[in-house]
Order: C-alpha cells, then structure tokens, then sequence
C-alpha cells in the first residue's frame, strides 16, 4: 500500500471573513476555515459575515508529508495519510501552526490498529 492515499478531491479550506457590525457600525475582518459568525470586538454583538473571500487552496505534496511527520509522532503506526489529515494538516498550519493539528479532527470513524 502507498503511504499517501489521495483521490485529489480535497483542498484546505481557508476565509477571509469581512464583518459589519449592524449595532455599532464596526468593520474588522478574520481569517478562519469557514464564514462563520464572528463577535463584534467592541460590542460583542453576533455578526454574519458581510462578505467572504475563499483563500483556499489544493493540498499539497508537503502537506500530506507533515501530517505524516505528525501522526508518526503520535506514535499511531502504521502511518496512512489520507485526504483528510492532509486536509487537516493544512488546515492547522493556516491556523497558527502544528499544534493546531488534531489527527481525526475530520470525524471520521477511525480504527486502531
Ligand atoms: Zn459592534
């Protein structure tokens, strides 16, 4: 089996979220995995994102390669990297960093082996 199972379907999935706050008129813009609802930082009012731009991208050779770098360092063998960790590798690194990564973090039925 190859180490690397990939069907190239999967892209790490990265916005960059515009809010107006309709109660008191403040504009900011976060960057997360989704257009998701955001905190008004002055009025913590809940706002949807007024606008959206998709920053995201197709996973990489790398980014199945330093999921495969984090899984071995949990100690989880033998290492498979599918779509999904890459996806999630990628994820954290956009994130912040390797200590965002979270391996399953995708929910899927995992089995230990
Ligand atoms: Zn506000």
């Amino acid at each position: 089996m190859s180490e690397f199972q990939t069907q190239g379907a999967e892209s790490a999935e990265w916005f960059r979220n515009i809010y107006e706050c309709s109660r008191c008129g403040n504009n900011w813009e976060d960057e997360w995995s989704c257009t998701c609802n955001d905190r008004c930082p002055l009025c913590n009012a809940e706002i949807e994102a007024k606008d959206s731009v998709d920053l995201s991208r197709s996973l990489t050779e790398e980014d199945f390669r330093g999921a495969g770098r984090l899984i071995r360092r949990l100690g989880i063998a033998p290492v498979v990297v599918t779509d999904e960790d890459a996806k999630d590798y990628a994820e954290a690194m956009l994130e912040g960093g390797p200590h965002r990564f979270e391996y399953g973090r995708t929910s899927r039925l995992r089995r230990n082996i």
